[in-house]
């Protein structure tokens, strides 16, 4: 007989559901979508009742840090990817610093072949330049043939114009982003947290919005300029987003995300818990008037997507005094309930809008398909529960790092589990 799953008493929300039941059964027979109907009788060789919780295509994270091949003591696809099915996520696009960094095919092939063992879908990204050197165009061609979804590279800006033009004319043979972590190293350095009143009373020497937004016009004036695709990374200030906003208005090919502690965190935090390290990242967090903006842009749909920047550095690592700490959190597990707690529960966007900047809109800028509920489709799904009440201790971290700002904190919002790969994963067994 073959392998079934009968995925029983599930509400379906999210893009691609609107023909479906109020309450729906979902059959799957060998990896794909056999029927999904308000009640199915069928035997099955796994059943499961949900009791109503949700269910949605699976959701798509576009910017992690696997730390794989190089820093395996930080993560590795295997425990980056735990981490992933844990927070709800079937996709993932990972980034290419790692060492050595993917900027060949040979690394691009490695981490596809490692990621096609794991319960998610691992999309690499390749390098801009050679080794993330900046200096000279890496292989493209050769890595897109090899499983590259993307190119950047990202943990450092792509800083010289010329090889960013080069490279958008390039990526636009084949209609794929560039994206860029938006930093001018000129003005943002040694920048240990954002440049403002609370950096002046801390008495820390400053990262200012202007380093991020003068990169952002930039990028949008050289994509205009190629008709290449820029996407703007973990983007973190009102200005960087109205220059988003302006772009898309003139018809630019400029897209952006935001992740969860730049729409939820401010750089007060670094003072309320004195220096904590976990509120230590690139770009560092705002201010106030800067979360709001995120928000708006979210709403407005200015912003794309909602990312994670997933960037797990190990214990000993983060332990160090805040200003030699490394930037970056890990943020997969978190990312559902951050974002159903600041955008869903406080009533600024509903839970379909929120869920298409985490389904539809990375894999359409990614140029991946969508997952649907049609008959005979692979089954890709994500179950959850936006009103689940819980606590993120370390016992749940499934990363292999734990440098998180949420670590103790109560959360509502939850991914039950995850449909991929013709497996049904559960988060509380992985
Ligand atoms: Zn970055």
């Amino acid at each position: 007989m073959a392998e079934s799953y009968l995925l029983k008493n599930l509400k379906p929300a999210g893009p691609g559901t609107k023909d479906l039941p109020d309450k729906v059964d979902i059959l799957i027979t060998d990896g794909k979508i056999t029927k999904a109907a308000a009640s199915i009788n069928e035997d099955a060789t796994h059943s499961s009742d949900f009791g109503g919780a949700y269910v949605s295509a699976g959701w798509m994270d576009m910017h992690v840090h696997f730390r794989e091949p190089g820093f395996e003591h930080k993560e590795t696809i295997e425990t980056g990817s735990k981490a992933a099915a844990f927070g709800g996520f079937t996709d993932v696009a990972c980034m290419p610093n790692t060492s050595p960094a993917a900027s060949s095919r040979d690394v691009i092939e490695y981490i596809r072949k490692k990621g096609e063992m794991q319960p998610v879908r691992v999309h690499p990204i390749g390098c801009v330049s050679i080794d993330r050197k900046g200096k000279q165009l890496a292989e493209m061609a050769d890595m897109k043939e090899g499983g590259a979804v993307a190119f950047s590279d990202d943990g450092d800006p792509v800083f010289d114009s010329r090889l960013m033009r080069i490279a958008l004319e390039y990526s636009s043979m084949w209609n794929m982003p560039v994206i860029n972590h938006e930093e001018d190293l000129a003005l943002s350095r040694p920048g240990h947290m954002n440049e403002g009143r609370v950096s002046t009373r801390l008495g820390l020497q400053g990262s200012p919005g202007i380093a991020e937004e003068v990169m952002i016009a930039r990028d949008i004036m050289l994509a205009e300029l190629t008709g290449g695709h820029i996407h703007v990374a973990h983007i973190s200030t009102a200005k960087g987003v109205e220059l988003v906003r302006e772009g898309k208005k003139k018809g630019i090919r400029v897209t952006t995300e935001v992740c969860p502690h730049h729409f939820d965190l401010t750089d007060e935090e670094i003072e309320r818990t004195g220096f904590d390290t976990n509120f230590k990242m690139h770009p560092p967090l705002r201010t106030a008037e800067d979360v709001e903006a995120m928000i708006e842009g979210l709403r407005d749909s200015t912003i794309d997507v909602i990312c994670t920047d997933h960037a797990p550095h190990s214990v000993d690592e983060k332990e160090a005094e805040f200003i030699y700490a490394p930037n970056g959190i890990i943020g997969l597990e978190t990312a559902f309930a951050i974002s159903c707690m600041r955008l869903l529960h406080a009533g600024h966007m509903s839970l379909d809008d929120v869920l298409e900047r985490m389904i539809t809109a990375p894999r359409t800028i990614l140029n991946l398909p969508v997952p649907d509920f049609k008959e005979g489709s692979q089954a890709q799904l994500t179950i959850f529960d936006p009103d689940a009440k819980w606590t993120f201790t370390a016992d749940q971290v499934r990363s292999r790092s734990r440098n998180s700002p949420y670590l103790d904190r109560e959360l509502k919002g939850r991914a039950l589990g995850i449909f991929n790969k013709g497996e049904l994963v559960l988060a509380e067994e992985i």
